[in-house]
């Protein structure tokens, strides 16, 4: 069971789940998220556009989000599985999905919702601290840096990101019920939905869904 979405709110941490599948199952964590931070950094025309809709809590289109993922789960290192990470984030977005597998006789085998209630949400992400050179992810409590302020990874600064601001997060989190929480009844009609319990600790989280993996 490898070919994998991990859903739920922004900060719920399927992030850090979705990198630890990642790690244990030898498959490529695909982040849109990452993908649209990295152009931004390096400054390409995708990444511009990004940002207008990104620092504003707002999703970036379907049309410039959907091209990129298909892209890359048609490449060489997908063949035996993926973890898709904050993708699919709308309606459109899964059944774009769904149309591109059904041309190669596949289908996604499992979709995770990392279940988490909003009031958590808005304290877990002020915590949330981001290396943008990188893109490795903490948190102040649960999952600190080792020497404050500094990426364990590359040794450069970990910020808050623009996005994890509590006004965006506000905007984001609405912008989740209105358009993303559809997808968990458009897996669960698929007969695909999974939910793990988003509360518990990190090693908790990871123990169910790996559980679910393997069952
Ligand atoms: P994330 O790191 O997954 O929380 O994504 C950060 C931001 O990137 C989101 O708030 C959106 O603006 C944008 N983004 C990431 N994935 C998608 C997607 N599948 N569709 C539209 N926008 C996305």
């Amino acid at each position: 069971m490898k070919k994998i979405i991990m859903l739920g709110a922004p900060g719920a941490g399927k992030g850090t789940q979705a990198k630890q599948i990642a790690e244990r199952y030898h498959i490529p964590h695909i982040s849109t998220g990452d993908i649209f931070r990295a152009n931004l950094k390096n400054g390409t025309e995708l990444g511009k556009k990004a940002k207008e809709y990104m620092d504003q809590g707002l999703l970036v289109p379907d049309d410039l989000t959907c091209d990129i993922v298909m892209d890359r789960i048609r490449q060489e290192d997908c063949k035996d599985g993926f973890v898709l990470d904050g993708f699919p984030r709308t309606i459109p977005q899964a059944e774009a999905l769904t149309e591109a597998l059904d041309k190669i006789n596949q289908k996604m085998d499992v979709a995770i919702d990392v279940a988490v209630p909003d009031e958590s949400i808005v304290e877990r992400m002020s915590g949330r601290r981001a290396c943008l050179t990188c893109g490795a992810t903490y948190h102040i409590v649960s999952i600190p840096t080792k020497a404050e302020g500094i990426c364990d990874k590359c040794g450069n600064a970990v910020v808050l990101r623009d996005d994890d601001k509590p006004e965006t997060v506000q905007k984001r989190l609405s912008v989740y019920h209105e358009q993303t929480q559809p997808l968990i009844d458009y897996y669960k009609k698929q007969n695909i939905l999974q939910t793990v319990d988003g509360t518990q600790p990190m090693e908790e989280v990871f123990k169910a869904v790996t559980e679910i993996l393997e069952q």
